[in-house]
């Protein structure tokens, strides 16, 4: 540890510059409306951990050399969202830098396990998994999307047909950026049945709903039961979280052919990124340790509250809002710029969404309301 006598106090101009950021923050921090990333947590008790180097470089599951690790929390973390997800005994996860790593590490497996494949995802996919694609340098095909942001199956179907001789890799939507919608797995299933195909892999971006569809009754089939071969969820989207993160959980055994691989390269590395946060997992094992999965319900099912009582004074303001019955989006249309950029919306083309997230309150919709009567 460096002396604290020896490093020199801040000038003053930059003191005021982190003083002014933080109030900035502190102001916007109020109005996340648009945005998935849920504000109401408190890890204040893990603060003294930022004191340490840790690197959770590696595989959580093998020993390091580094020894300033958290990977024994990162394997419990993974086994309680192994249980969420249904996953087989012979799973393999870990701790990633947010949902788009864990979306990159599914394609990889699928590609690395059938490199001619093409990956089929909806016009309503997450715009980075375009960038995925091109830096995984794998074929793709946009299918078209349904009015209600899924994936449509008759679309996929033919394109499934015209390419039979090649294994699809379906990247499905669980809870899309914009409408929150789940993809019909069940209709998927039954057109890799119907087309005979033996060869596929599916792929769940869960990044906000893997959070959340655990806790709904009734939910649509989304899961390693659904069933998928691997999922991506974001840890600061539910959960919550200072800083962006989440979690990839796959079957074992594609792991293992893939980690075979990079063995005869000399290497056991598992994971996309080389060195790994390790206070994610040390925040949202702690996240999990003290909100608990009942407490996970019941901000779920508050969420769903809030968001039924946004449809309804949107509704009410001429604003055409709706949501799925298994997701915390509300879909309304697009208001006056000024709008979206105070209650910081998310917006494409004539529609706007608000997430109904933990720290966003009836009081909040409320306010939106009158900004959007007074400028519609
Ligand atoms: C947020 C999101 C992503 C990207 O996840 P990050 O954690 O921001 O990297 C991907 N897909 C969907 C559906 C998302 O909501």
């Amino acid at each position: 540890m460096p002396d604290d006598r020896t490093i020199p106090p801040l000038a003053e101009a930059d003191r005021k510059r982190l003083d002014d950021l933080y109030h900035s923050l502190q102001v916007e921090n109020g109005r996340i409306l648009g945005y998935p990333c849920n504000g109401a947590f408190d890890y204040s008790p893990l603060y003294r951990f930022l004191a340490f180097p840790a690197n959770n470089v590696g595989d959580p599951y093998l020993p390091s050399n580094y020894h300033l690790n958290t990977h024994e929390l990162e394997r419990e973390l993974i086994a309680t969202f192994a249980t969420l997800t249904h996953a087989p005994e012979a799973h393999w996860g870990y701790v990633t830098s947010g949902g788009t790593e864990g979306n990159m590490y599914g394609i990889f497996l699928a590609r690395e396990l059938y490199p001619e494949g093409i990956v089929y995802h909806s016009e309503d996919t997450h715009y980075s998994v375009n960038k995925i694609l091109r830096a995984l340098h794998v074929r793709n095909i946009m299918i078209r999307s349904r009015p209600d942001g899924t994936i449509d199956l008759e679309d996929l179907e033919e394109t499934i047909r015209i390419h039979r001789d090649v294994p699809p890799l379906i990247f499905a939507n669980v809870g899309t950026t914009m409408k929150g919608a789940v993809d019909d797995l069940a209709g998927i299933h039954r057109i890799l049945k119907r087309r005979a195909i033996q060869s596929y892999y599916i792929h769940a971006d869960a990044a906000l709903s893997g959070m959340i569809l655990p806790f709904v009754d009734g939910a649509p089939p989304w899961d390693f039961q659904a069933p998928v071969d691997s999922i991506s969820i974001s840890g600061h989207k539910m959960i919550g979280c200072p800083f962006p993160c989440g979690v990839a959980l796959a079957r074992k055994a594609n792991v293992e052919r893939i980690a075979r691989r990079v063995e005869y390269i000399g290497s056991l590395d598992t994971t996309i990124a080389g060195s790994r946060n390790a206070f994610a997992p040390l925040f949202l094992w702690y996240a999990l340790k003290t909100v608990g999965l009942d407490g996970y319900r019941r901000r779920v099912r508050e969420c769903f509250g809030v968001a039924d009582y946004a449809v309804g004074r949107l509704t009410a303001a001429g604003c055409h809002a709706w949501r799925h019955p298994y997701s915390n989006t509300v879909v309304f249309d697009r208001p006056a710029e000024a709008v979206v950029r105070k209650w910081q919306l998310a917006v494409n083309d004539g529609i706007a969404h608000l997430i109904a997230m933990p720290h966003v309150t009836r009081a909040h919709v409320d306010q939106l309301v009158v900004d959007l009567r007074e400028r519609p």
